[in-house]
């Protein structure tokens, strides 16, 4: 064991964040404040409603969208449920097709088998060995009953960036198909053409926000079956007493999130270089599944080593980093997004991730070096 290191040095970002202290100070002084119920016709619930009114407005104001509505959820787990499942519900009479891709997030994924189960058609496109859906093998799977498509912006294991752009210009040309993305990863870390974008899901506990909350953005002439059926709040799609304090801390830490996207990943990819170049010195321990594209996530598998083990042992030594997605980790299959990319199984189950932020400091990344390469030398098998 290398010498004891007190204060924990934190790489598992895209498993969750610690929510920022300015978010934290409003959520707490806005529910108590302002904690009648934005739906009661007093002057204190038209106070609230108004301000939610100014937190949405605020939330489209950062994404640059002018089109689209918000609509809150109780994280991205609902609004992928709710993108998917109520989308097709309710245009099921223009077409029961939607394609996903292969490395949807469980969310997505399952959201898309409930639906198979009930008589809807699902297709899945592949994604290639570099984690990419390409246009070509997407086109392939476009059917005239089509009416969604479903691909991730940012692969929450790999970090991989799908080409949003390219398939969203190329699903415009279909008026009768619309284009969900789930944001999640991508939100803050690439640059996104949101308004291009049919219907947009993002989670607040990856971005600086808090847990249990979400958003779901959507365009404004495409209409939704809601999930829940209750008061009718969120414009019917989402029913349920609104939180205004979460919304106002929502718009907050969006703001900050997408403050100097392109700036920040530069910075990230400074951050992150060294650790990058020394992975690449060691391949005779390791491969690695991402690149740095996007910095913010490196997935690497080991060659001849238990992830399992060597992430113990990185905890152990105060290095905080997750084996495969918080969503899989407890089934013991490996990393479904490397088997979509055909990886070794070897690799597949001996994978783990990297997860790094704007927060993460030149010395935690001297020191996971530092405490990696003894775990290489002293770890067996
Ligand atoms: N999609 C992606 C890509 C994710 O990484 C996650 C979180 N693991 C989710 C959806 C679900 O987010 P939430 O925890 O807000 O339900």
């Amino acid at each position: 064991m290398l010498e004891d290191n007190n204060s924990f040095i934190y790489f598992d970002h895209a498993a969750t964040t610690s929510p920022l202290q300015e978010v934290v100070s409003l959520y707490a002084e806005v529910s108590t404040k302002y904690f009648a119920n934005s739906s009661s016709a007093h002057r204190l619930g038209v106070e609230n409603s108004r301000l939610l009114s100014k937190a949405r407005n605020d939330i489209l104001k950062s994404f640059r969208l002018s089109n689209h509505d918000v609509i809150f959820t109780s994280g991205a787990t609902e609004a992928n449920n709710l993108a998917l499942k109520g989308y097709m519900e309710r245009y099921h009479t223009r077409g029961k097709h939607l394609i996903i891709s292969s490395i949807e997030h469980p969310s997505v994924l399952n959201a898309a088998n409930h639906l198979a189960n009930l008589g809807y058609e699902v297709s899945i496109v592949p994604v290639r060995a570099d984690g990419k859906v390409y246009l070509d093998d997407l086109k392939k799977e476009i059917k005239e009953d089509t009416i969604l498509v479903s691909i991730m912006g940012v692969n929450n294991e790999t970090g991989i960036i799908q080409n949003i752009p390219e398939i969203a210009s190329f699903i415009k040309k279909f008026p009768t198909i619309s284009l969900h993305v789930d944001a999640v990863q991508a939100v803050g870390k690439v640059e996104l053409p949101y308004n291009d974008i049919d219907l947009i899901t993002i989670s607040l506990h990856k971005i600086g926000g808090l847990k249990g909350t979400g958003i779901l953005l959507k365009r404004k002439n495409i209409e939704l079956t809601p999930v829940l059926d209750g008061g009718g709040q969120e414009n019917g799609y989402r029913s349920g007493t609104n939180d205004l304090a979460m919304a106002v801390s929502d718009a907050v830490a969006i703001k900050e999130a997408l403050k100097d996207v392109a700036s920040k990943r530069e910075a990230m990819k400074t951050l992150v270089e060294p650790f990058y170049n020394y992975l690449l010195s060691r391949n005779d321990e390791i491969v690695i599944n991402s690149t740095l594209d996007n910095p913010y996530i490196i997935n690497i598998s080991f060659l001849h080593k238990k992830a399992s083990v060597f992430a113990e042992f990185l905890s152990n030594n105060n290095i905080m980093v997750s084996t495969h997605s918080a969503c899989s980790s407890k089934l013991d299959i490996g990393s479904p997004t490397l088997t979509a990319m055909g990886k070794d199984p070897i690799l597949v189950k001996n994978a783990m991730r990297f997860s790094f932020s704007t927060k993460n400091k030149k010395e935690e990344i001297d020191r996971l070096i530092e405490v990696f390469e003894f775990g290489l030398k002293e770890i067996r098998g």
